[in-house]
């Protein structure tokens, strides 16, 4: 290096630092970051539950469960598994919820011959008793698109059929917004619900029209936080690894 320039580097070497842009929201990146308040921590252990969730069922205790016309759980427990016993009726949580994530895990009887339709695997989660996630063996099953698997139950049809056979254990991931209701019993706003079958996005931030009706158009009535309810439809339809995190 000549003279000079090793005289410049030197000065520059021990020229104070620039001061930093402290504060100034166009130049120090500090100023967009929040530090508080910390995400509370969750374990996530591999196909188990989050550690602050809600176990309904781990594939032996049906206590957080009871039938739909009170009473213990009417349905057979074997193998990690709970299934419908056809005639029983469904099932209802013990416990109410509102806003929740919830995780089901649900398998369609293997036994197929002289079912159709709406009559093959049928079965379905109510969320807040009132509003079904149709859970039916889609699996080369055709039926009205509004009532296969994934959809909300004669409202809105799945945005893709991710069907697994008979038989193999299905997922559903679903986000439920609960209906708001104005003292006076008014709808502030209805519900919206969005499910992951399989990984697959099916309900995306749907709109729910009203509790669903087998008949007629649905409608809302003021309700509270209620328990979610499994259906029995005839169909030994059986379920595992539930759980629920209150949002
Ligand atoms: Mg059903």
């Amino acid at each position: 290096m000549s003279r000079p320039l090793l005289m410049a580097a030197c000065l520059l070497a021990a020229a104070p630092a620039l001061a930093a842009p402290k504060g100034d929201p166009a130049r120090d990146p500090a100023t967009t970051e929040a530090w508080t308040p910390e995400p509370a921590i969750v374990a996530t252990p591999p196909g188990g539950a989050p550690s602050d969730a809600i176990v309904l069922f781990d594939g032996k205790d049906t206590s957080a469960w009871e039938a739909e016309q009170g009473g213990p759980v009417p349905w057979t427990v074997a193998d990690g598994a709970m299934t419908v016993v056809p005639g029983s009726k469904g099932i209802r949580t013990r416990e109410k919820f509102c806003d929740i994530q919830l995780h089901v895990e649900w398998r369609s009887p293997t036994e197929t011959k002289g079912f159709e339709g709406q009559d093959r695997g049928n079965s379905g989660i109510f969320l807040q008793e009132l509003y079904e996630l149709q859970v039916l063996d889609s699996y080369h099953n055709p039926t009205y698109a509004n009532g296969q698997a994934g959809s909300i139950y004669k409202q809105a049809m799945p945005l893709a059929n991710a069907s697994r056979p008979p038989g193999e254990w299905q997922t559903y991931d679903v986000i439920w917004k609960a209906p708001r209701f104005s003292p006076g019993g008014g709808l502030i706003s209805p519900a919206r619900i969005t499910v992951l079958h399989n990984g697959v996005l099916v309900q995306n931030d749907t709109v729910v029209s009203g509790k669903t009706e087998y008949i007629g158009a649905p409608s809302y009535a003021p309700h509270d936080c209620a328990p979610l309810y499994l259906q029995e439809h005839a169909s030994k339809v059986s379920y595992r690894n539930i759980w629920v995190r209150k949002l």
